[in-house]
């Protein structure tokens, strides 16, 4: 294959919210800024899916609302176990964010008097998330890549198709790094000041998601292999309702929360509303993990519908029909597949990483030279993640990260040559050469995913942990005789087995400190540690010695906020499975 080589001040490693908006930062600061997707630009990444809701505490819809109580609430749901300093700039710093967007473009509901309309959403105390109709996700990605489009920007060059999967270090700091194209025969060595990675989540590490294919954790396990610190990777959100039938829709998160707060109820096969047996007076109102896990045990416990799912009842919402004609893309659109919509079969799909890269209050890894923002990154969202609290994090993190990448870069350092040889012939032995005991990437991939899902999903238990640690380590030992195809469809199997590779790996830090955490917390439910304990208000933090994963305890500093002073604590401590 042929090579480019590249240099820059700041590289961005992904282009969604965050890395556009780390870009727009750098550039803003004169860096010379390199800003790469791995798909198409502007396309690629979880960010055009978002649906609905961008929380800021701007106060339009509801005076009563300010950015102490978004960082309480926030602090509440992540069950204590949130970096409070990293909570305290997000919910700070995310009202600037949306007149940011409003600048580079971003046509925002308002109401007639030019107010920003503002949606509530389970966990939030007052109206806090200011949208665009169903859409929000993708008009943030757009009025980002609008920006970056500008004549002003042009000291950001944006390569596309661009799979990164290794990081080049120099004397300790990260210095760049290798990828190779997707479309065409070639390897890109970039040399850079200074890296970002905005790489999102690792839903496709579970079989069953709502995030985009190429979420694979990828910038975890390069911040991971360089020597960065990990934390929480025992914690991952589930979406309650996602649609179970017609199975091309299996997955696909029916929006929004806001339909449990709006009368939507659920009902098991045999006609029972069995969220009102667990929760008279919530009954659906209750934080995601709560809902998807009574869901789940639900079906376990035989009383699911036909497809594995509990039946979702729309036909008690006032004025859905209006409410519907307002969510084309989930309603209308759906009605296409044969979905009824007042009557449809949901289940829980994995919605978001929790855990991931830590970070301090800039931004930075403990890597010098390595920063992370946005979904990519561990700390902010604790054990759980309210609704609309994901787009202004990566917006707030990305400006600090974009800001202290150009700071702190230092351009001097070459790549080390037997690191980038090393990187080459890596993805080199991957094509197949169809010899005899080669292994095809994708029963690996495939086992892997369920594997996580089944058994450190939703609900877990020590043994099906122990099970899933000891199949996890059989998996391990068939990496080495992993192989892609060959061709150029054959660049995306090199890419597949590679990622194959990564939610291997990263699959084992997810199990390892779930059987760690004995209790429950948030999205980690345990049945034999059912409880939630005092003793575990701790973050499990994980980094790879260069020879193996070393797991460590962290107490969190209850910096702003204790357990008992929040004003929501009494109710979400009652609302424990
Ligand atoms: C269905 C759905 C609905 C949601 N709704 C909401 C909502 O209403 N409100 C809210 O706040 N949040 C919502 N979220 C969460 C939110 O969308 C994400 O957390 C957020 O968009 C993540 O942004 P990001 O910039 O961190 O990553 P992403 O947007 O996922 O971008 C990742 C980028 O990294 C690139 N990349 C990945 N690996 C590599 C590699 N190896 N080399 C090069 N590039 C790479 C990708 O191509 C992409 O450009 C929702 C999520 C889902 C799945």
């Amino acid at each position: 294959m042929d090579e480019v080589r590249l240099k820059c001040d700041v590289l961005v490693i992904g282009s969604g919210a965050a890395g556009c908006r780390a870009a727009i930062e750098a550039s803003e600061h004169s860096a010379d800024v390199i800003l790469t997707a791995k798909g198409v630009f502007g396309k690629s990444g979880t960010t055009n899916l978002a649906c609905v809701v961008y929380d800021a505490a701007l106060g339009h819809s509801d005076p009563n609302d300010s950015p102490q109580i978004h960082f309480e609430d926030s602090v509440v749901y992540s069950r204590f176990l949130a970096n409070q300093e990293l909570v305290r700039i997000f919910t700070w710093g995310a009202p600037k964010t949306v007149y940011d967007l409003e600048r580079y473009g971003l046509p925002w509901y308002k109401t007639e008097d030019g107010r920003f309309y503002q949606l509530n959403s389970p966990g939030l105390r007052y109206n806090r998330g200011v949208h665009y109709n169903e859409s929000t996700g993708k008009k943030v990605q757009t009025a980002l890549v609008r920006e970056l489009r500008r004549p002003s920007r042009r000291n950001v060059r944006i390569v596309e198709d661009l799979f990164i999967y290794r990081l080049l270090m120099r004397d300790g700091r990260v210095n760049g790094a290798v990828g190779f194209d997707l479309q065409q025969d070639r390897f890109f060595v970039i040399q850079a000041g200074s890296t970002i990675l905005a790489t999102g989540g690792m839903g496709m590490a579970y079989s069953v998601t709502d995030m985009e294919a190429g979420a694979c954790g990828d910038g975890l396990y390069l911040a991971y292999e360089a020597g960065a610190d990990l934390m929480d990777m025992e914690m991952h959100q589930f979406f309650p309702t996602a649609f179970v039938y017609p199975e091309s829709l299996r997955g696909v998160i029916v929006t929004s929360s806001q339909l449990w707060k709006m009368g939507m109820k659920l009902y098991n096969d045999r006609g029972e509303r069995f969220m009102a047996r667990h929760f008279p007076d919530e009954c659906e109102d209750v934080p995601r993990d709560i809902l998807s896990r009574r869901i789940f045990m639900e079906v376990a416990e035989g009383r699911g519908s036909p497809h594995g799912g509990v039946w979702a009842d729309t036909t008690d919402i006032p004025a859905f029909d209006d409410f519907k004609k307002d969510r084309p893309r989930t309603y209308v659109w759906k009605e296409k597949f044969g979905v009824k919509t007042d009557r449809f079969e949901v289940a829980p799909t994995y919605h978001y990483t929790l855990g991931g890269i830590r970070i301090d209050a800039g931004a930075r890894t403990k890597v010098p030279g390595l920063f992370a923002a946005g979904e990519v990154t561990g700390g902010i969202h604790g054990a759980n993640r309210l609704a609309g609290n994901a787009l202004p994090e990566c917006m707030v993190f990305g400006e600090i990260a974009g800001n202290n990448a150009t700071a702190e870069c230092r351009t001097e350092l070459p790549p080390d040559e037997q690191q980038v040889a090393m990187a080459k012939s890596k993805v080199l032995e991957l094509v197949s050469g169809g010899e005899a005991g080669e292994i095809p990437y994708a029963s690996i991939f495939k086992r892997t995913r369920r594997l996580l899902y089944d058994k450190a999903g939703i609900i877990r238990t020590g043994e099906s942990l122990k099970e899933a640690a000891r199949e996890i380590e059989e998996i391990k030992g068939l990496l080495p005789r992993l192989r892609s195809g060959a061709g150029l469809s054959g660049k995306f199997a090199m890419a597949r087995a590679l990622e194959t590779e990564m939610i291997v790996r990263l699959g084992e830090l997810v199990i390892n400190s779930s059987l760690m955490r004995t209790e429950s917390r948030g999205a980690h439910f345990r049945t034999d540690f059912p409880e939630t304990s005092p003793a575990w208000l701790k973050n499990i933090v994980v980094h790879w010695t260069g020879e193996e994963a070393r797991y460590t305890t962290t107490p969190v500093e209850l910096k702003y906020l204790k357990p008992g002073e929040a004003l929501r604590d009494v109710k979400s401590a009652n609302l424990s499975v």
